[in-house]
């Protein structure tokens, strides 16, 4: 299959990521893509800031004057092609497909999609459902036509697609039903692109089928969720209708009783548009410990002082994953594996050690040398005799992103 070169885009609200990777699309052979450049811009609309890695070499900074995505775009095009960047791009022309990441996709888009306006329309319309997310998605996919022209396929790929072969006994909440049918009230998951990745990987590394594996996946980053994935196929996740149910956050708070929402706004004269934004903005383990949202600053915080505050945040984080493995070992009638992925979950040995401590008896434990010096964060943790495999999986959803686009441009099949 040929080699082509697939731009990556990350559409924020005022900043965009991307990744220049090259690939031939084809997940067996995929060992040989190869990531040629990547980088961000944030504050877009003002005095920006641009980062550029090429390669392996180490990342520069620089400013420059952006007032929109489509100036966004242009910038990493231009730095692309130019001898910055090392690539020997010799002009735009070179880029075979753009793929960008599509927070969500509702019930409409279960896989990767090409774009057209139709396609584009059907993102649009959901826009209620991802107020914060659609509408800079959206934004990043005018940019890039605008800039690349209408000739390089565009392709979304979607946060929400890989959940939805949940079942509906396990997507639905026990709401008026008519809800679901009017409004579209329902678990819909995200990270999905991360989690069906990291089970790819998995199957990859072990050698195991897609039909021959029961996996429990957990994402943990600045945002964190579970995922129960039977036969290749999402039959659970921690996320709901927004990315606010579930784990406990960076600073969201997961899991809480809805009646605790009219609570406060009595309580504490809170309109319920602020009660949302401390629910999104200043919980989770930020809230606890009432000192960081961040992960490894709250481990030295209880470290290094004994703050009790920060051990409590670790301590409920902890627990609560712990009850959604339990939780997804029910769904599933047992698991081979579970893997870590995620800021936290790959690079904290701590938190993975916290997290499975007192699952013994189910044969789920960690071995403490493993866990300590796992090289280049990707392999097997648990102990010899451990009935549940335990894994760390560096997530890749740039890659996916990457080699769905290709397939998609192809019209080669989409694996889930
Ligand atoms: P995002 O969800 O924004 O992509 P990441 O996946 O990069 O975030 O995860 C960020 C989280 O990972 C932060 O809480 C950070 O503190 C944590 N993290 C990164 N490295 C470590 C580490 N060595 N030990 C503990 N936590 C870490």
């Amino acid at each position: 299959m040929a080699r082509v070169k697939i731009l990556v885009l990350n559409a924020g609200s005022s900043s965009l990521k991307f990744q220049l990777i090259e690939t031939d699309g084809d997940a067996i052979a995929g060992s040989t893509d190869r990531r040629l450049a990547r980088g961000q811009i944030d504050r877009i609309g003002g005095a920006a800031i641009v980062t550029t890695t090429a390669g392996d070499a180490p990342p520069s900074k620089t400013t420059a004057i952006i007032r929109d995505h489509t100036a966004a775009v242009e910038q990493v095009l231009a730095w692309l092609v130019s001898e910055a960047s090392g690539l020997a791009l010799s002009r735009i022309g070179e880029i075979d497909a753009v793929g960008h990441r599509v927070v969500h996709g509702g019930e409409r888009f279960g896989h990767s999609t090409r774009i057209d306006e139709e396609v584009r329309k059907g993102i649009e319309d959901l826009i209620e459902l991802a107020p914060l997310h659609n509408p800079n998605n959206l934004r990043g996919i005018a940019a890039a036509r605008a800039v690349l022209g209408p000739a390089v396929p565009q392709v979304a790929v979607f946060d929400t697609a890989f959940h939805q072969t949940i079942p509906e006994s396990a997507f639905l909440y026990a709401l008026p039903y008519q809800l679901y049918r009017r409004h579209g009230v329902r678990r819909y998951g995200f990270h999905g692109t991360s989690h069906r990745y990291v089970a790819y990987r998995y199957r990859q590394l072990t050698g195991r089928s897609r039909e021959d594996t029961r996996i429990i996946t957990l994402h943990l980053g600045n945002g964190a969720s579970a995922c129960a994935i039977s036969a290749g196929r999402s039959v659970d996740t921690s996320m709901g209708f927004t990315p606010l149910e579930g784990l406990v956050m960076g600073t969201r708070s997961g899991d809480l009783d809805p009646a605790i929402v009219e609570f406060l706004a009595s309580k504490e004269g809170l309109t319920l548009g602020e009660i949302d934004s401390m629910l999104n903005k200043q919980s989770g383990l930020l809230g606890l410990s009432g000192l960081t949202g961040d992960m490894r600053d709250l481990l030295s915080e209880e470290a290094e002082h004994g703050d009790r505050r920060a051990r409590l945040a670790i301590d409920v984080f902890c627990y609560r994953i712990r009850k959604y493995i339990g939780a997804y070992l029910a769904a599933m009638n047992g698991a081979d594996a579970v893997v870590f992925t995620g800021g936290i979950g790959e690079n904290s040995p701590t938190i993975r050690a916290r997290i499975c401590n007192g699952m013994e008896w189910l044969g789920l434990s960690v071995d403490p040398l493993r866990n300590a010096g796992l090289p280049g964060n990707e392999g097997q943790i648990h102990a010899e005799d451990g009935r549940v495999a335990v894994w760390v999986i560096p997530t890749d959803e740039e890659l996916l992103i990457a080699r769905d686009t290709w397939r998609v441009v192809t019209g080669a099949e989409i694996p889930s």
